[in-house]
C-alpha cells in the first residue's frame, strides 16, 4: 500500500460527487461518469515546469504545475483543448498517487517554489490529498489554484486552509457568452460568488517575497476575446463595485484561434491593438493599478501541445 494512501480519503467525496457547481452527484468510481467526464483517479496529462505565467507567479526558476485533464466548463476556445475535453473516447490517464507525489518532488528539488494546480474546479480532493502529503513530508511550496473561476463556494471554503494564492479567471458577465462559449450561462453569478469568496479568504494584498516572488493573495485574469469589448468593460466594472480597485488584475491579450475556430465570425483571429488599448484605458480609468498588461504578441508565446512531454518548450 502507498505510503500516502492514508491522504486518499480525500477522494471519497467523489461518490456523490458535487464538488463544482454542476453538482451531478455523480458516482465518480463507477462508470457513469458526470458533466465533467472526469474519473476518481489522478487523472493528470502533465506535471511539468512552467514559465509563461504572471512573473510574479511563475517565480525566477518556474512554477511545478500539475494539469489535470477534462474540465467543469467546455470552452470552445480553450488553449489547453487537447487534455480538456469532454470527450469520452479521449483516454484519461490516470498517474498512481507516489508518481504524482515523487514527479511533484522532482521538480521542487529541482528549484520551482511552487506547485500550480490547473484546472483544478474537479479536482479538489486530489489537489487536497497532494497538499497533505507533500506537508506530511515538510515539504511547503506556495500552493497555486489556477482555476476557471466556475468554482462552488462551499468548496472554497474547504480550501481555506490549503490554499496560497488563488488564481481565478473571471471570463464573463454576458450570460450568453458564458452559455455560447463555454456551457455554463449562470458563470456571471457563479464566478462572482467564487472570486468573493477568495476575497474573502486572502484580500486586496498579494505578498511578495525579496525577489518579487508571490507568496499569499489573489490575482484575477480576464482574458479579452476579440469582438467581445463590452463583455470585458463589464467585467472589469463588476470587480470594481463588487470586489475592489485594489486588487491584482492579469488582463490577457494571448487569445489565438485554435484549429476549430478559424472559421469563426468573431473568435477565428486575434485581438485588434485598439481593442486592447479600450480594455486597458478601462482598467485605468476605474483605478486598478495592480497587476499585469500583456504584448500583443504574447499570443505567440502561448501555444502549449500536450502530446510533447514538456509542453511549453518547443
Ligand atoms: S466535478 Fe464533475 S462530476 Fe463533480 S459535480 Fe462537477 S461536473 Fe459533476
Amino acid at each position: 500500500m502507498s505510503e500516502f494512501s492514508l491522504f486518499l480519503a480525500h477522494l471519497n467525496d467523489l461518490n456523490n460527487c458535487s464538488i463544482c457547481p454542476r453538482e451531478c452527484f455523480a458516482d465518480r468510481f463507477s462508470e457513469k461518469l458526470g458533466w465533467c467526464k472526469a474519473g476518481a483517479g489522478f487523472n493528470i496529462s502533465s506535471i511539468c515546469v512552467h514559465h509563461g505565467e504572471e512573473p510574479a507567479i511563475s517565480g525566477l526558476k518556474g512554477i511545478c504545475n500539475v494539469f489535470f485533464s477534462h474540465c467543469n466548463l467546455s470552452c470552445i476556445y480553450c488553449q489547453n483543448w487537447q487534455i480538456s475535453s469532454r470527450d469520452e473516447n479521449i483516454p484519461t490517464p490516470a498517474m498512481d498517487f507516489d508518481t504524482v507525489i515523487r514527479q511533484i518532488t522532482g521538480l521542487l528539488d529541482d528549484g520551482c517554489h511552487a506547485v500550480g494546480f490547473v484546472s483544478p474546479s474537479h479536482h479538489v480532493p486530489h489537489v487536497k490529498a497532494i497538499i497533505d502529503a507533500l506537508r506530511s513530508m515538510n515539504r511547503n511550496p506556495v500552493f497555486v489554484y489556477n482555476t476557471n473561476g466556475y468554482d462552488r463556494v462551499e468548496t472554497l471554503r474547504s480550501l481555506e486552509s490549503y490554499i496560497d494564492i488563488y488564481l481565478p479567471d473571471f471570463k464573463y458577465m454576458d450570460r450568453q457568452m458564458a452559455h455560447n462559449y463555454s456551457g455554463a450561462s449562470d458563470y456571471p453569478q457563479v464566478a462572482l460568488a467564487a472570486l468573493k469568496e477568495m476575497y474573502r479568504q486572502k484580500g486586496s494584498v498579494l505578498l511578495t517575497d525579496e525577489n518579487g516572488v508571490a507568496e499569499r493573495g489573489m490575482v484575477v485574469r480576464h482574458l479579452v476575446l476579440p469582438g467581445h469589448i463590452e463583455n470585458s468593460l463589464e467585467v472589469l466594472n463588476t470587480i470594481a463595485e463588487e470586489v475592489s480597485v485594489s486588487i491584482t488584475i492579469s488582463l490577457m491579450a494571448q487569445y489565438w484561434p485554435t484549429p476549430n475556430l478559424l472559421n469563426h465570425n468573431k473568435l477565428g483571429r486575434t485581438i485588434l491593438p485598439a481593442e486592447y488599448e479600450l480594455v486597458v484605458d478601462e482598467m485605468n480609468r476605474l483605478g486598478f493599478r495592480n497587476g499585469w498588461v500583456q504584448e500583443l504578441e504574447s499570443h505567440d508565446h502561448y501555444r502549449p501541445d500536450f502530446n510533447r512531454q514538456h509542453p511549453f518548450e518547443k
